[in-house]
């Protein structure tokens, strides 16, 4: 029987019809929840992302300012402009999108956000409330792929995961938050000789490394649940993931497709994380 779809765009309809409440909830106690998104520069797929996200704000009662500024700005304009947003309690999540022009250092930029504000959750001390297991705002990828995992039914508890991928945006945050939920975790990278022999152990199996193919039908355990966090093109120019989709969909329990499946839960997260940023206040 083929692996049971887990639908991003059906679960994200679900958990922003919450965000819908919640924003409602807030804005009856006079706390609009209200995302800052700041872009610098004009680089095509990054104008199209922001605008979806102030859009995605829109529809779900959330407040949204987003400021454009020419790809001249300093450093240390923009660093004054995230220190203003800090201080505006209309504002309650501050995401800068990346990439920024090569004369600013997002390092400083990103350490720059309040951590309370810090609703993409890629600063060192969002990471670090992440890694010590204290509360705080967890990157938004990664966020939306437990949400995944938990809406099969399966419990994490003693599952073994496999997450394919370290970066600090996506596979070191998904190791860390499968780890918080109790699974044994293994991390594969680029220097991992042979995947399969892991991944063919996996209850549980994140694919985030941007390489189409990267796990294929023989790497994978009858009845995994297999989420497929990569976007890439295929030969066809169309969009796919780094899983060999239809030949997996044949042994795993339940699989995301690309387009549909992690994308669109990524921005719903990040509604979630405003709206969490905007409960957490006193
Ligand atoms: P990244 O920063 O480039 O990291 C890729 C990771 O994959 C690295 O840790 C790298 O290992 C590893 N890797 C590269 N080649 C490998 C191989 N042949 N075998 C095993 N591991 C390999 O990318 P990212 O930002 O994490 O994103 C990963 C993918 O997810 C991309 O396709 C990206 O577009 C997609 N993505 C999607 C969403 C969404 O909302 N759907 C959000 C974010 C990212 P090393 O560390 O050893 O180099």
């Amino acid at each position: 029987m083929p692996a049971q779809l887990i639908d991003g765009v059906a679960l994200s309809q679900q958990i922003r019809a919450q965000v819908g409440q919640r924003a409602a909830a807030l804005a009856a106690r006079g706390r609009r929840p209200g995302l800052a998104v700041v872009l610098v520069g004009d680089d095509s797929a990054s104008a199209v992302y922001v605008r979806n996200k102030v859009k995605a704000c829109h529809e779900h009662g959330l407040h949204s300012v987003l400021e454009k500024y020419d790809a001249s700005l300093s450093e240390a304009d923009l660093l004054a402009r995230v220190a203003a947003l800090n201080a505006d309690p209309a504002v309650h999540g501050i995401l800068v999108q990346m990439p920024l022009p090569r004369h600013i250092d997002p390092h400083k930029v990103i350490a720059a956000i309040a951590t309370a504000k810090d609703v993409d959750g890629f600063s060192v001390l969002s990471a670090g409330e992440l890694t010590t297991g204290l509360p705080g705002l967890r990157p938004c990828t990664p966020y939306g792929c437990m949400k995944m995992i938990e809406s099969t039914g399966v419990p994490i508890r003693g599952k073994h995961a496999v997450v394919i991928g370290r970066s600090n945006t996506v596979g070191k945050p998904m190791a860390l938050l499968l780890l918080q939920a109790h699974a044994t975790v293994t991390v594969c990278h680029s220097a991992t000789p042979d995947i399969g022999v892991h991944t063919r152990q996996a209850d549980i199996v994140v694919a985030a490394v941007g390489r189409r193919s990267t796990l294929t039908a023989d790497m994978v355990k009858p009845g995994a649940i297999v989420i497929d966090v990569g976007m890439n093109r295929n030969d066809a120019g169309k969009l796919c993931g780094d899983v060999d989709f239809a030949a997996v969909r044949e042994v795993a329990g339940w699989i995301t497709p690309v387009p549909g499946g992690v994308g669109p839960m990524t921005i719903t997260m990040l509604l979630v994380n405003t709206i969490e940023a905007a409960e957490a206040l006193p």
